[in-house]
């Protein structure tokens, strides 16, 4: 499929209107006032939650029409009264939360449980009044602009997301030398995670079912990596962190991988859930086990996690195994949607910064 979308205008913003139906809509140019920053996004990478906001059905509270990305680099182009955080030219991370940044939670860096976000919504800006990443331009408070050091390579930048993510997570766990680390999933959350135990000396299992994300697992930094379709998975699982683990991130986003989790989980284990499933879990289990659970669905430390990419500590960017233009965001989604073994699929919003060597943007 080789679909290109039109737009008029010179600033251009992409919205679903309905499942599978992708528009880039004209923007009007806006001004920055007193204390937001004018940026103009540069590249977002596409998740399985923005392929579901484009297949449909939507969950929460969210309604058509939709943006589709909350993760990207921007560059600051212009800067309202009293901003001094940044300056025109600096390459930014924006935060893309509905969490208000001014709540006592907020403020204490867990976004997750923001007060003003009601219980049940969607965390992030999706829906045609907000800011997106798959638009030309974006204005946002300088509070929402996390700088980016100078020279960081875009792509490794635009994964601050899967990490401070997965930050929540490994500051729940707290992983160690001691205890092995069972990651179980091994998408982007669980390759961040992945690479944040190892910072701690920890040593990584991880379980995943797609054989390609089994590789990167490896190649990322796992020590022991288990196929989660064998029916002896659970086993596998205990040896491999020498008994029941005691440190779980369960990052699957699955019934069945939640059930795994929790069933191979040793008693008083830490377990860092993130995102949501469907798998029911009785207090009577919690208890019995004396299980201590987090939930993980927010960024936290951020600038800390933008410092470790800017070092290069951290990088999952080889993760990226096709790149596409605005202009072809319907084909890059396709994509995404059919192929499972896909991987991070980038879209690039300034077309001028694709990777020249794939001007096809055909990937494979
Ligand atoms: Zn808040």
């Amino acid at each position: 499929m080789r679909v290109a979308l039109r737009s008029e205008g010179r600033l251009k913003k992409a919205l679903a209107f309905g499942p599978r139906d992708v528009r880039l809509v004209d923007l009007a140019p806006r001004t920055p006032g007193p204390g937001e920053v004018r940026a103009r996004m540069l590249m977002t990478t596409l998740t399985t939650a923005n392929v579901r906001l484009y297949t449909g059905p939507l969950m929460a509270d969210v309604q058509y029409p939709v943006t589709l990305s909350y993760t990207g680099v921007a560059e600051v182009a212009e800067v309202g009264r009293g901003v001094t955080r940044v300056r025109p030219g600096d390459l930014v991370y924006p935060n893309f939360y509905r969490a208000c940044l001014r709540c006592r939670f907020c403020r204490a860096d867990r976004m997750v449980a923001c007060e003003q976000v009601p219980l049940g919504a969607h965390n992030m800006m999706i829906g045609e009044a907000y800011e997106s990443a798959l638009q030309s331009e974006i204005v946002l408070g300088e509070e929402r602009m996390n700088l980016v050091p100078a020279g960081t390579p875009l792509e490794a930048a635009a994964m601050t997301g899967f990490f401070s993510v997965a930050m929540q997570a490994i500051v729940a766990v707290e992983p160690d030398d001691r205890d092995p680390l069972f990651v179980n999933g091994a998408g982007p959350i669980g390759w961040c995670a992945t690479q944040l135990a190892k910072l701690h000396g920890s040593r990584v299992v991880i379980a995943e079912v797609l054989p390609a994300r089994m590789e990167r697992a490896r190649q990322f930094g796992a020590d022991v990596v288990i196929d989660a379709r064998q029916p002896d998975a659970r086993q596998q699982v205990v040896e491999a962190c020498g008994g029941a683990p005691l440190k779980i991130v369960e990052a699957t986003g699955t019934a069945e991988g939640s059930a795994l989790a929790f069933d191979v989980a040793g008693r008083g284990a830490r377990i860092a859930a993130v995102g949501v499933s469907q798998h029911p879990i009785t207090q009577t289990f919690i208890v019995l086990k004396g299980l201590r659970i987090d939930g993980i669905g927010g960024a936290i430390r951020v600038p800390e996690v933008i410092r470790l990419i800017a070092e290069g500590k951290i990088d999952i960017s080889a993760s990226i195994t096709h790149r596409f233009p605005l202009a072809r965001l319907v084909d890059a989604l396709e994509l995404k949607r059919t192929s499972p073994e896909a991987e991070l699929v980038a879209v690039y919003i300034d077309e001028a910064r694709l990777p020249g060597a794939r001007p096809d943007a055909s990937g494979g």
